[in-house]
Formats: C-alpha cells, sequence, structure tokens
C-alpha cells in the first residue's frame, strides 16, 4: 500500500505524481510530498497541504493514482515501467476456474466505471511503451471497446499493444473485422488454450462451447496474418495434457508468434478453488519440459512466465523471464541468501501469501 492522506476530503480523485516546481499546465489534480506532508494541488490550481500515513511502496513522478473517498492512495500506472494495464471490463463470458478475479467481482455492476476509464485514458502519458488491453474479457463491451482500441491507436503512436482475450469473440469473422479496423497495427493477442481435449478446457473454462469458439477466433486471427501468442495457464486440471496440448498447438496453428506457459497468480477464484488446482512449481516445470521441448524442435518461441529460478533446471533459466508486473513481486524471506536474486522474477504477493512456496537458493557454485 503506498499510504493514506488522513484527512482527506475531496471524493474520489484522480490524480498524476507531480512537483511543486513542474506545476500541472493541463489542470489534472497533481500530488507530492513535501516535509512529512501531501501536497495536492486540485484542478484549479489551489493547493492543499495534507496529514498522510506513509505505506511501504514509494510514489514516483509521473505515476498515476487514485485517492478514495477515506484517502487511501492506490498507483494505476507506475511511470518507471513505461507499461500500463488498460483494464476494460470485470465482465466474462468464461468461468475460469483459475480466474485470479473472483466470480463475484466478474458479475458485479461496474457504475460509473466506463467515464473513470476515459479519463485514466486520457491522463496517460503519450510516450508509453507497452498497452495491455484486459480485463475480464475486454472484447464483450464491443462498441465502447472499439472506442477504447481507435483511441490507443491514435494516441500511443510509439507503444506495443497487447490484447489479453479468451479470443471466443473473435470466432464472429465480422467482430474480428472491426476489430482489426480500430485497432493498433501489429498488436499481439494473447489468447489461453487450455488443452488440445475440448472436454478438459471447457472444463477449465466452465463455458460449454468455449473451445470450439476459441479455436476457431485463433484460426481466424491466423488467416488474417495476426501475431498470435498462445497461453497455457498450468494447473492440476491440466498438467497431464501438456505433451499432447503442445502436439496440438503445433499441428493446428500454423504461424503462431509464441506459446508461453504461465504459472497461477493464486487470487480470486484460483485462491478459493486451489485445493484443486495447485501444484509446486518444481513439478509444473517438470511436466511442461516435454511440452517446451516441442515447441522448441518446431522452432516456436517459448517462454516461462511467473516461475522462480529455482524450480526450473539451469539450461532453461533464459525462457524464464521476469513477467510479474513490479509491484505485485515478492520474494520469501530465503530469497535473501540467493545468488540470482536480480534476475529471478519471484512470486505474486498473493500467491507467496496463500502458498508459501518452497525455494532454494542458489549459491554462488550453482550459478556458474
Ligand atoms: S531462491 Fe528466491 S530468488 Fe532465488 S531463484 Fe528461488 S525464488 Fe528466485
Amino acid at each position: 500500500m503506498i499510504g493514506r492522506i488522513l484527512n482527506w476530503d475531496f471524493g474520489e480523485q484522480l490524480v498524476r505524481a507531480g512537483n511543486e516546481a513542474d506545476g500541472s499546465k493541463d489542470g489534472i489534480p497533481e500530488l507530492w510530498m513535501d516535509d512529512g506532508k501531501v501536497v495536492f494541488r486540485d484542478s484549479n490550481g489551489a493547493l492543499h497541504s495534507l496529514d498522510w500515513k506513509e505505506g511501504d511502496e514509494k510514489i514516483n513522478v509521473r505515476d498515476i493514482l487514485t485517492i478514495r473517498p477515506d484517502g487511501i492512495i492506490s498507483r494505476n500506472y507506475a511511470a518507471q515501467s513505461g507499461e500500463v494495464d488498460i483494464f476494460v471490463t470485470n465482465q466474462c463470458n468464461s468461468n475460469c476456474i483459475m480466474c485470479p478475479l473472483s466470480e463475484t467481482v466478474r458479475r458485479q455492476e461496474q457504475r460509473d466505471y466506463f467515464s473513470w476509464l476515459w479519463k485514466f485514458i486520457h491522463i496517460l502519458p503519450n510516450d508509453l511503451e507497452y498497452v495491455n488491453v484486459t480485463g475480464g474479457e475486454p472484447t464483450l463491451l464491443r462498441q465502447h471497446f472499439f472506442e477504447i482500441m481507435e483511441y490507443l491507436k491514435n494516441t500511443f503512436s510509439y507503444a506495443g499493444f497487447q490484447l489479453l482475450t479468451n479470443g471466443r469473440s473473435l470466432a464472429d469473422k465480422r467482430f474480428l473485422k472491426r476489430l482489426l479496423e480500430c485497432s493498433p497495427r501489429n498488436m499481439r493477442f494473447a489468447i489461453p488454450i487450455h488443452a488440445s481435449k475440448e472436454s478438459v478446457h471447457d472444463a477449465i473454462t466452465q463455458s460449454k462451447g468455449s473451445f470450439q469458439q476459441t479455436n476457431q477466433g485463433i484460426h481466424n486471427l491466423l488467416n488474417e496474418g495476426q501475431k498470435v501468442e498462445i497461453r497455457l495457464v498450468v494447473s492440476k486440471k491440466n498438467i497431464n495434457e501438456l505433451k499432447e496440448t503442445a502436439k496440438y498447438i503445433v499441428s493446428e496453428y500454423k504461424g503462431i508468434f509464441c506459446v508461453n506457459f504461465i504459472a497461477m497468480e493464486m487470487m480470486g477464484s484460483a485462491a478459493v478453488y486451489r485445493e484443486e488446482l495447485w501444484v509446486d512449481y518444481p513439478e509444473v516445470f517438470q511436466k511442461a519440459e516435454k511440452a517446451v521441448k516441442i515447441f522448441i524442435e518446431n522452432g516456436i518461441d517459448v517462454q516461462l512466465y511467473n516461475f522462480p529460478l529455482c524450480a526450473v533446471k539451469k539450461g532453461y533459466w533464459p525462457l524464464a523471464v521476469k513477467s510479474i508486473t513490479d509491484y505485485k513481486v515478492r520474494y520469501m524471506p530465503e530469497c535473501e541468501f540467493c545468488k540470482v536474486k536480480e534476475i529471478c522474477g519471484g512470486f505474486f504477493a498473493s500467491t507467496k501469501q496463500l502458498m508459501k512456496p518452497e525455494v532454494w537458493p542458489i549459491g554462488q557454485d550453482d550459478e556458474s
């Protein structure tokens, strides 16, 4: 948590972390720290010096923050990363058992959220490096979703783009045509396939017919020459299917850009169903290795997301990228003695707290 402003009386505000010298030239409210106080510059340029209780996360200039009516400050964009998540909606047409959002959150009505999102997107700096469009299932917002994509395309000319989608809407060729018209060129479509067996995939999404639609969506994208990343989120539900799924992906999806194995983030539904889902990292790697080899042998780029290095064979370390968003990364206390902590991606805060994963700190000898 960043902290809490104790005598906050301005309702919910979306603000930019600034400083007094620069001043806000565009009417966007700003906030900065000064001698143990928080200074808030409102949209009229008036300054307010306020008391606050500091949390354990620091604010950097150009971060974008939300101050809740109770004064709690949270971060929506970390300027240092140059990367932003555009969380379009919490709604989804699937109900994946390992979703890091809870079913309750996904079914909640998001009143006024769209106007908040629009305001947020407009405050973002134009020189963003990477934009992840995500949800829920972003495509469900249809017209609003297209408007967002169009705005992103026209505003962030230097950014790379990724759309995280279950791909089901893309089975509809007219929908896909409209999406491609308003999307940035060279966008990466990241789509999870949970297994090559329809029954296993649909059991994980808890949505009958989802495999057929996702499969069709991927084929439609590939026929349009789009950049497709297949995601394999590994859990107890599909860990014994990985090899067959890899063979299926290689034979069915000619021209895919890459495949990423994803270790779960233990929040929301994933946390609720942890007994049915959780497999320790070394076992996940052990079972994934054969599938990884199939992709490599077939010339397909493959990476491991959210895997701690000590659970991965050393020869595969270059595939185990740092994939967890900075502010969510945590390490176990023993990691302090590990020689490769700097290059290890660590754990999601939620996974660390809930699963307390075992770690094996790497010594100087193991490293060489
Ligand atoms: S001991 Fe910690 S820092 Fe070292 S590889 Fe394992 S998880 Fe990463």
